[in-house]
């Protein structure tokens, strides 16, 4: 399979490249050059398949080239053996029409795992051919940097840097990452907040020594391979619901557009997908984006489900490019105006195409700690707050009687103040990360300058 740059400008890629590439060179996001289709009679036979040969029937056609059979599975063994529940990401029934499919089983209860730990591995063996060594920086509000800590700890060839705000994310999340002692892992507790974190790591890409002495890499949801992971539970689920014969709507609880892009790429690979709900909090660019065709950035709300805190969303990119026709150089005019002014008004005739497939919700604090109270309540299960957002959004979605699968990201105890909080009651940590709070801790506190991380990084992997 063949990648292609979204701003038409980058040169097309093999997945191997595309997964230790991340951004194009021309400021796009790879897509495939086609979509891959399965047909109704391939989609029925993966009835009563595992997760990992699901994995391997859905994601052949992405490393076509790269990957044989035998490799891919091999890979998705590994990966998902560290889940655990033997069904890697179980379906759970609230009431007659809706499900939630448990994305937290992984190392680091939330559904990134399911991604990154496939990621670590493509890397590792992607790496083992080439002399040269990879530095990932990255910038994390909590999921993102525990889950490609534990995905890369002790991995040959690559130093991981990941940039958190100081005192700003969970004590577990600060724990799950900064009880990881690997030599090659550098968790750097930055004074100051998220968007402080992230513009550093901007910058650090942009700079011409950094760049010129290190070999740099991406693991958030820009990275195409991430994607493609994600794509897997959207069939594992559907097929369980009765697909190819029974269409299935999903609600993603939504901040970079990644998760509910995978559920498109789904869509246009033949599963039969009634909807994809948007589901946002009060940080609602997507909201607007898909309802009015408003996409402009507002100040971000810090609010209890902190993965969805955004200001943009990158991978809202290669929907437009697809919505556009895929014309690369179209989409690079909207998103350089969209990068100068801050907003851009999605053309009508787009928004039309978007909305057979999309709907959207923005839910505030008091519509997640209602949905929190219903599932407990009603269904005597605890949701996260951001997997509450999205079974508010789909309760409230108008579907007839086609099954909604809510996706959980994130397990409980990973955000139990605001849990507690909502619902009275203070989720247990699990088993696996119980010991979280008697580990010992290892980072380093620097300030929110350019120099002083880079500065870092240089002398550590440089
Ligand atoms: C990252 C994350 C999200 C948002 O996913 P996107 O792919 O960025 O849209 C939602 N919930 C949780 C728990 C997350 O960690």
């Amino acid at each position: 399979m063949e990648y292609i740059s979204t701003r038409g400008n980058a040169p097309a890629l093999g997945f191997e490249d595309v997964t230790l590439a991340g951004l194009a060179s021309d400021g796009g996001l790879y897509v495939p050059r086609e979509w891959p289709v399965l047909t109704a009679g391939e989609i029925a036979s993966l009835a009563g398949k595992s997760y990992v040969e699901t994995a391997v029937t859905v994601m052949r056609p992405f490393v076509a080239g790269a990957l044989d059979d035998d490799a891919l599975r091999a890979l998705c063994t590994e990966a998902y053996g560290r889940f655990d529940h033997a069904a890697v990401t179980p379906l759970v029934q609230l009431d007659a029409q809706h499900w939630l499919l448990e994305l937290f089983h992984g190392p680091t209860l939330a559904f990134k795992d399911v991604a990154l730990q496939l990621l670590g591995l493509l890397f590792e063996r992607f790496l083992s051919t080439r002399d040269t060594a990879l530095t990932v920086v990255g910038a994390t509000s909590g999921d993102t940097g525990s889950a490609a800590i534990d995905a890369l700890a002790g991995r040959d060839k690559v130093e991981v840097f990941m940039l958190h705000p100081a005192g700003r994310v969970s004590d577990v999340q600060r724990r799950q990452m900064t009880t990881v002692l690997a030599p090659n892992i550098h968790n750097i507790a930055v004074e100051g907040d998220f968007d402080d974190a992230q513009r550093i790591v901007k910058a650090m890409f942009a700079d011409s020594e950094a760049r010129g002495r290190l070999n740099l890499s991406a693991v958030n949801s820009i990275n195409w391979a991430r994607l493609m992971a994600q794509v897997v539970y959207y069939f594992y689920a559907a097929v369980r619901l009765g697909a190819p014969d029974r269409p299935v709507a999903f609600s993603v609880p939504t901040g970079n557009f990644g998760d509910v892009f995978a559920g498109y790429v789904a869509a246009r690979m033949g599963l039969p997908v009634a909807r994809l709900i948007v589901a946002t909090n009060v940080n609602d660019i997507l909201h607007r984006a898909l309802s009015s065709g408003d996409y402009s950035c507002e100040r971000v709300e810090p609010t209890a489900a902190p993965s969805m805190d955004i200001q943009v969303s990158s991978n809202f990119e290669r929907l437009l490019f697809d919505l556009s026709g895929r014309d690369g150089a179209a989409l690079a005019g909207m998103m350089d105006e969209f990068e100068t002014t801050k907003k851009l008004s999605i053309p009508a005739d787009m928004l039309v195409s978007a909305r057979d497939l999309f709907s959207s919700a923005r839910v505030d604090s008091d519509g997640m700690a209602m949905a929190m109270r219903w599932a407990h309540d009603k269904c005597g299960y605890v949701v996260d707050p951001h997997t509450a957002i999205a079974l508010s959004a789909a309760r409230s979605d108008d579907l007839g009687d086609v099954p909604v699968v809510t996706l959980a990201t994130a397990h409980p105890a990973k955000f139990r103040e605001a849990v507690e909080r909502a619902t009275g009651i203070r989720p247990a940590l699990p088993a696996r990360v119980a010991g979280l709070f008697d580990r010992q801790e290892r980072f380093d506190t620097l300030p929110a300058t350019l120099d002083a991380i880079r500065a870092y990084v240089l002398e550590r992997a440089g």
